[in-house]
Formats: C-alpha cells, sequence, structure tokens
C-alpha cells in the first residue's frame, strides 16, 4: 500500500490554530512563539495559580523582543490577544495539539485520550517529549497516525533547533504539516527517527549523567564542574543547567531514557539528583535546585 501523501496541498492536515497543554517551563515558551507568528493560541494547564503567571512570563517575554526592537509594540498587542489561557479541558480544540505536561507516560496517554475525544481525527496530537518514544505514546490513542514528537528546546523562544519525530504509525502528512509549522516559527525543523533521547538528548544525556557522577564520586563541587566547563566555552555548566530545565524534568529523562536503553548502566539516574527531586528542589521554577534563586 502506498504511503499517505506529505504533499501540503493535499493533506487533511491543515494548522490555523494551536492548544497548548501545560502551562510550565515549556508550555509558556511555545506559546509565546506561536502567538507572535500569528497563531490563535490557547494554553491550557490544571493548574489555575499558573495561568496568570504564565501571562505575565509571555507579556514579558514579547516586552524583551520590543525593548530589543525586534517587534513593534502594536505587532506585541495583536500577539497577546491571540494568547487564549484556560483551565478547562473541554475548550482544547484546535488544529494542533501541542503537549507539554510532566514527563510521564501515564499522564501524556491519560491527555491524549481525552483530548483525541474532543478533536476529530485531523487534530494533530504532537508531543514535546525530550525522551518518551514517540510510537508508545501513539499506540493507545485513536488514529495513531496524527501522533507526533514536535521537541522545542528550553529556552524555546531563543531556542533554534526543533525536533520532529515520526513514531511508527506517524503519517509522513502529520510529520510534514509540523515540520513545515515549525519553519513557520522561525525555527530550524531537523527530522529523527523514533529512538531513546532522539538526537539531541542522546548525546547531551551524558553532560549531565557524568558531572553528577563527579559529584558523587567528590572529585570535585558542583560550583567547580559547572565553572570549568563554562570556561571551556559551554554556555552554561552541567548543574546550572538543570537547574534551568527543571531537576525533576531532567531526572525523568534520564530515567526514561536507562529504562529505554534496557538500563545500559551509561544511563543511569543519580541519587544526589534523585534526592533533588523528592525534596522539591526543581531548579528556578521552585527557588532551589542545586543552587538557590531568592524571589
Ligand atoms: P514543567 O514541570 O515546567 O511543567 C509541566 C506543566 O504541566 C505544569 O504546569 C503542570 O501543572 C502541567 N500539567 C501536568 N499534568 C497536566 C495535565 N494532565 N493537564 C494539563 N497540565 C498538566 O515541565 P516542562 O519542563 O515544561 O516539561 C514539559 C515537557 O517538555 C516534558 O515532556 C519535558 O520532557 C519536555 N521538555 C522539557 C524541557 C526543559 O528544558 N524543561 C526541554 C524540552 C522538552
Amino acid at each position: 500500500m502506498a504511503a499517505a501523501s506529505p504533499d501540503s496541498a493535499t493533506s487533511p492536515f491543515v494548522i490555523g490554530s494551536v492548544a497548548i497543554v501545560g502551562a510550565g517551563t515549556m508550555g509558556l515558551g511555545i506559546a509565546q512563539v506561536c502567538v507572535q507568528h500569528g497563531l490563535p493560541t490557547l494554553l491550557f494547564d490544571i493548574n489555575a495559580d499558573l495561568l496568570p503567571k504564565a501571562q505575565a512570563a509571555i507579556a514579558a517575554g514579547l516586552g524583551k523582543l520590543v525593548e530589543k526592537g525586534k517587534l513593534t509594540e502594536e505587532a506585541r498587542d495583536a500577539a497577546l490577544a491571540r494568547l487564549h489561557l484556560t483551565t478547562e479541558l473541554t475548550e482544547v480544540r484546535a488544529d494542533l495539539i501541542i503537549e507539554a505536561v510532566v514527563e510521564k507516560l501515564a499522564v501524556k496517554h491519560q491527555l491524549f485520550q481525552e483530548v483525541a475525544a474532543l478533536n476529530p481525527p485531523t487534530a494533530i496530537l504532537a508531543s514535546n517529549t525530550s525522551s518518551l518514544p514517540i510510537t508508545r505514546l501513539a499506540a493507545p490513542i485513536p488514529h495513531p497516525e496524527r501522533v507526533v514528537g514536535l521537541h522545542f528546546f528550553n529556552p524555546a523562544p531563543l531556542m533554534q533547533l526543533v525536533e520532529v519525530i515520526s513514531g511508527a504509525a506517524t503519517a509522513p502528512a502529520v510529520a510534514e504539516a509540523v515540520y513545515q509549522l515549525a519553519e513557520r516559527l522561525g525555527k530550524k525543523p531537523v527530522r529523527a527517527a523514533d529512538a531513546p533521547g532522539f538526537i539531541v538528548n542522546r548525546v547531551a544525556r551524558h553532560y549531565y549523567v557524568e558531572g553528577l557522577k563527579l559529584v558523587e564520586e567528590r572529585v570535585a563541587p558542583l560550583e567547580v564542574v559547572d565553572e570549568l566547563l563554562e570556561s571551556a566555552g559551554f554556555r552554561m555548566g552541567p548543574f546550572r543547567l538543570m537547574d534551568l530545565i527543571g531537576v525533576d524534568t531532567n531526572y525523568s529523562v534520564t530515567a526514561a531514557m536507562y529504562e529505554a536503553f534496557h538500563f545500559d548502566p551509561k544511563f543511569r539516574p543519580s541519587r544526589v539528583q534523585q534526592q533533588k527531586v523528592d525534596a522539591g528542589y526543581h531548579g528556578r521554577k521552585s527557588g532551589r535546585g542545586f543552587y538557590e534563586y531568592p524571589a
């Protein structure tokens, strides 16, 4: 049988509106990029307290672009007018739904099941997962051919790269539609196969895992590891970067990759990091991680 046509002229997957689920570190940034590039965007989170903060953070992000002369005040106002925030799941209806919730397969499955029931089969369900297999994510979802990986990097408004990941069932037309969307958002999309950690996280995982081992083995304190790597040319040392990413999110990604690589010791998660997660020291977003961030 012939594969589905990726020809955008005949594709049923046309993206004129976006809904983002999860107004955390990533959801916020992705929403900013979407409204900035002309897409009506709904931002949904189960935590009502987060929504005013999300609105303020997006306004601040767009405001910085105005200050730098990259956006006019009118364009900023128009972008903000395209943003709608909600805690009402039934409002999550759009041509493209991007989930950016916690890195847990069961949570993402439940969410996609619920969202699939609210939307037609031509609504694309994209995941911003850093590590979970798209094939496994899609398998129990009705019409798994519309499930795709759309992996933005942190901070989403600044980072150019976006990985587009096709699972075993993903229709070529769906991958093509989100690839073209990423270009419309001013990003540089890259197609990746559905291998654990895709491209970037597979390579970058060792930056965190080995950094944590250095500290566990008392080779050097974490501040020294960060300073050394920053002086060697990395923009952020591994500990400062984990605090930016979210220590909990980073830990979940390592744990998922460890499992996906059949418990290969080179991906083994760190107890030092697990303890931070258990203590609620999740990095910048919680005010404390490997470093402290007074409010
Ligand atoms: P986060 O913890 O900052 O935010 C997650 C948000 O999801 C929270 O606001 C939470 O309230 C919300 N949420 C949880 N369950 C929900 C549900 N069922 N419905 C609606 N909202 C729900 O997480 P994050 O760092 O933004 O990561 C989100 C996803 O993006 C993860 O899959 C992660 O692996 C991926 N990712 C993260 C980064 C990063 O640097 N943080 C980079 C790339 C990809």
